[in-house]
């Protein structure tokens, strides 16, 4: 029987407790201000020395998720081999638990993971930081999800300061039975920023600043500051294409929630909850408003991936 190292990441979502996009620049992204708060939904990511490089999926929303090598968790596993001169024979699995186009960095986080995942695999010793940076040549929010815990972004989201809280936040995720994708959504917003007269362009608009207030609520642990300071530019344009959110966010409110947050672009929409006993109840009169598909308890923040070393048996992958 022969056995085989494999490396098994679990890497968590994010909710933006503020999400301030500026204008567009050349290169087509967004000046963006982001305060990211790393939660505990987990995809789980498995790397297995292969032939070939070669991606399965399971878990909620799989099929919506390619398994191929377009999937951006075999990028990075393309990008960590190309930068080292290394074979990308690796068979990557994605258990997917992160909603897919949920806003919550799913395909970012598997990224991260496959990062993490081939680093320990190949035994290259980079550094955190050094993987944070090569995350930001596949996604705004790779470097994010391979740093975890909470941070400010500015840039693209990409250039990270990691902000101290010892206090544990309570969160309910309402899923929607759609999903927004990301793309459509800033260009949707540039469509009204335009039709409205306004500019758009990055050089026209000042560069939008982190919410220093939010800030201070969120290490200070002052939960009301919080549900207060939560803001996401996004929010208005998401609920123009998908009005029923609006709906969700309702049935969250009125079921105890400090505050609801749309994550990212959407579709998901977050819940701020005073402890776990309250994510309970508000997550069951959610599910059972009709408003959405699933309502995931978690908290944050929650730290980034680290690698766990198995030896399988390995005829089974
Ligand atoms: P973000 O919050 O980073 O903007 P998201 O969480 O809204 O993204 P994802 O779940 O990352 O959205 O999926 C966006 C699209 O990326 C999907 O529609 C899918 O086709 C594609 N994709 C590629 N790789 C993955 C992956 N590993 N997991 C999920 N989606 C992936």
């Amino acid at each position: 029987m022969s056995y085989k190292r494999s490396i098994a990441v679990q890497v968590p979502a994010k909710v933006n407790l503020q999400l301030s996009v500026g204008g567009r620049r050349d290169d087509g992204f967004h000046e963006l201000a982001s305060i990211y708060l790393a939660v505990s939904c987990f995809d789980s990511v498995t790397l297995t020395p292969a032939e070939e490089l070669r991606v399965t999926v399971s878990g909620a929303g799989a099929g919506a998720v390619p398994a191929d090598e377009s999937n951006i968790a075999a990028q990075a596993v393309k990008l960590l081999a190309e930068e080292r001169g290394i074979h990308p024979g690796v068979h990557v699995h994605l258990d997917k638990r992160i909603p897919v186009q949920g806003g919550m960095a799913g395909g970012s986080a598997d990224a991260a993971g496959a990062l993490v995942g081939c680093n320990a695999l190949w035994n290259l010793g980079i550094s955190r930081q050094g993987l944070v940076s090569l995350g930001a040549e596949l996604g705004s929010d790779v470097p994010f999800s391979v740093l975890g815990g909470a941070a400010y972004g500015s840039g693209r989201g990409e250039r990270l300061t990691s902000l101290p809280t010892g206090v544990t936040y309570h969160w309910v995720f309402a899923t929607a039975d759609f999903g927004l994708s990301t793309p459509e959504v800033f260009a949707e917003q540039e469509r009204r920023r335009r039709d409205a007269g306004l500019p758009w362009a990055a050089d026209a608009i000042p560069s939008p600043r982190m919410s220093q207030k939010l800030v201070d609520a969120l290490v200070d642990g002052n939960i009301a500051a919080l549900a207060e300071g939560l803001s996401n530019d996004l929010e208005p344009v998401a609920m123009s294409m998908r009005p029923e959110l609006a709906r969700t966010f309702k049935a969250g409110t009125s079921a105890g929630a400090l505050a609801g947050i749309l994550c990212g672009s959407g579709a998901t929409v977050g819940f701020l909850v005073s402890d776990r006993r309250e994510a309970e109840t508000v997550a069951e009169q959610l599910l059972a408003s009709g408003t959405c598909t699933s309502a995931h308890i978690a908290h944050g923040p929650v730290p980034g991936p680290e690698a766990e070393e198995a030896i399988t048996n390995g005829e089974s992958s």
